[in-house]
């Protein structure tokens, strides 16, 4: 379905055959150099856990900048669509987790949550916003992400 919003939606690149992907808020990293430290903070931390940044599907829930008038649900259905072919994701955005789990992320980080909309067969685990990587302690996104790499890791040997 496409967003009927009149903002222009951005592409994002999409890695083929990629079985894992990290969802955002939004393209932070049109805003510069702040938010490139902060994703090579989390591809650091992916890294160390054993998966690689850019060999994995990354999306967002808004796809453009301008978000005032948009209803919120035409930019979910987008990434559900997204996120139809993968069957492990990192929730990686505060905005992202409030409208998949109505829940805040700081109450569901380094947990595993299932979604009826998503699929229970899919592997769905909550880090801190990357808005935070910098700031929050580092520890706590270290600790999901180390989840989620562990977790998937579990699953692949089912
Ligand atoms: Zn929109």
């Amino acid at each position: 379905m496409d967003c009927t919003c009149k903002n222009e939606i951005y592409p994002f690149s999409r890695i083929k055959n990629s079985d894992t992907m990290v969802v955002y808020d939004a393209f932070y990293f049109l805003r510069g150099d702040k938010y490139r430290k902060n994703l090579e903070a989390l591809k650091a931390e992916l890294f160390t856990q054993g998966i690689q940044l850019d060999r994995i599907q990354q999306s967002v829930l808004w796809r453009h900048v301008g978000r005032k008038e948009c209803d919120v649900r035409k930019h979910a259905h987008m990434l559900l669509e997204e996120m139809k072919p993968v069957k492990y994701i990192l929730f990686a955005g505060a905005e992202v987790t409030q409208v998949f789990f109505n829940k805040k992320v700081s109450d569901l980080y380094g947990l595993k949550v299932e979604s009826d909309i998503i699929g229970k067969d899919k592997l769905v685990v909550v880090a801190p916003s990357i808005t935070t990587i910098n700031s929050a302690p580092i520890g706590e996104f270290r600790d999901a992400i180390r989840f989620f790499a562990n977790e998937r890791r579990n699953h692949d040997a089912r």
